[in-house]
């Protein structure tokens, strides 16, 4: 007998991997350039210089003998110490590497986050549209999901149906800003006003909401637009980020969990990420990525191709009659499917070999999602072919 849950895990199919690899057969036949794939979020520009300099460094350097050790559970103490002081530069929060735990990326911060605060009975509200895996991550770790639909139209938070979905088992919120799929980022004013809520109903049920803020698009913003430091906002926050994104780097699995001392019981809570990670056998982020992370945090790769890519597949998809949500970040843009079949859409663009992914797996029916981190070239192709549904949709 093996576990029911895990298996259906395991077995699950999910559509997103599925048009991804229907890209590669048609590759096969009809070659890769001809295949216009818009179906992952695998970033396309190189790293900055400074990661492969780091590399060689740390290799060449004194550390070079224990490089490849394994590193205290946290992370390394120096690596910790030096991305804190980084991150108190950023942002003007002042923290230390005590409050920070490294791990195998954003899924693993998540996973920490939610098996360690996690008691019988807990849910975590998460918001319409999510990145697939959190109903994954929080049912795994016991948990329920209680889904809250974003604002319609700007995808913004709707604080009042947050506040009406808050009860006496709420332990936490989980958001994501710059939001995959939906490309936005929550203004400072939207934040004020959660964390006003989550501090009023905190108080209300005798128990802290945690908020829990995965921020693996941080730096891949737009047009100036700024991503809210959340722990300045609300107290009982818990940043999981991740350099997967911003220095390119999604193989190498490397991001944190902060715990803020501000957080109530920190100490615990700490302690309870650090043991959900023992517990989960990750045992430390890889080494040689922790001092990556150090000797880089707040660079990034050279992003203008992905503005460039917005700006083109914004204009262009709007003049053609799609609906589309304009995106403040990341390297996604959500349109409507014409008809609101996005499953229908995505099928029929196929037959084009234009691959877009269908939105339901983000508890969102309705929409395409296109993951624009890839080379202009592959848009400029895709725009006709978007004309021709557009036409076909007779929009
Ligand atoms: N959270 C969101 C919203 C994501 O889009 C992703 C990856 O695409 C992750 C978390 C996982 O990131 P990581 O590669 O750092 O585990």
């Amino acid at each position: 007998m093996v576990s029911e849950h895990m298996v259906k895990l395991g077995m699950n199919r999910n559509i997103m991997r599925e048009i991804f690899e229907h890209g590669k057969r048609r590759a096969k036949v009809v070659g890769a350039g001809n295949v216009l794939d818009f179906s992952l979020g695998n970033p396309s520009v190189p790293p900055p210089a400074k990661v492969n300099d780091t590399i060689r460094a740390v290799l060449d350097g004194p550390l070079h003998d224990s490089v490849h050790a394994y590193t205290s559970a946290p992370g390394d103490q120096g690596c910790r110490d030096a991305i804190a002081a980084s991150l108190t530069h950023r942002f003007g929060v002042f923290c230390t590497g005590d409050e920070l735990y490294l791990t195998v990326g954003a899924a693993a911060a998540l996973c920490c986050c939610l098996f360690g605060l996690h008691t019988p009975g807990d849910e975590f509200i998460v918001i319409v549209p999510y990145f697939t895996e959190y109903r994954v991550f929080i049912e795994s770790a016991g948990a329920k999901a209680v889904e809250v639909p974003a604002a319609p139209g700007t995808f913004d938070l709707d604080l009042a149906a947050i506040e009406a979905a808050i009860g006496p088992n709420t332990k936490g919120i989980l958001i994501n800003s710059p939001n995959n799929p939906a490309g936005v980022v929550y203004p400072a004013a939207t934040i004020r006003g959660l964390a006003d809520l989550l501090r009023r109903k905190s108080s209300e049920f005798g128990n802290p909401i945690y908020l829990i803020s995965d921020e693996p698009y941080r730096e891949v913003v737009y047009d100036g637009v700024e991503v809210p430091w959340l722990p300045a906002y609300y107290e009982n926050t818990l940043v999981c980020y991740s350099y997967s994104k911003c220095l390119s780097l999604p193989g190498e699995r490397i991001g944190y969990v902060l715990v803020p001392q501000s957080a109530e019981d920190w100490a615990r809570v700490y302690a309870a990420v650090a043991g959900a990670g023992r517990g989960i056998g990750y045992i430390n982020a890889p080494s040689l990525f922790q001092h990556v992370a150090a000797a880089c945090d707040g660079l990034t790769a050279d992003l203008s191709v992905y503005e460039t890519n917005r700006n083109r597949l914004y204009r262009g998809l709007t003049e053609m009659g799609y609906t589309c949500v304009k995106p403040d970040g990341t390297f996604y843009l959500i349109f409507q499917a014409p008809d609101l079949d996005s499953m229908a859409f995505s099928k029929r663009a196929m037959k084009y070999d234009l691959l877009v992914a269908p939105t339901d797996t983000f508890g969102c029916p309705g929409y395409l999602r296109v993951a624009f981190c890839v080379d202009t070239g592959r848009v400029e192709k895709a725009l006709p072919v978007f004309r021709r549904l557009a036409q076909e949709y007779g929009l």
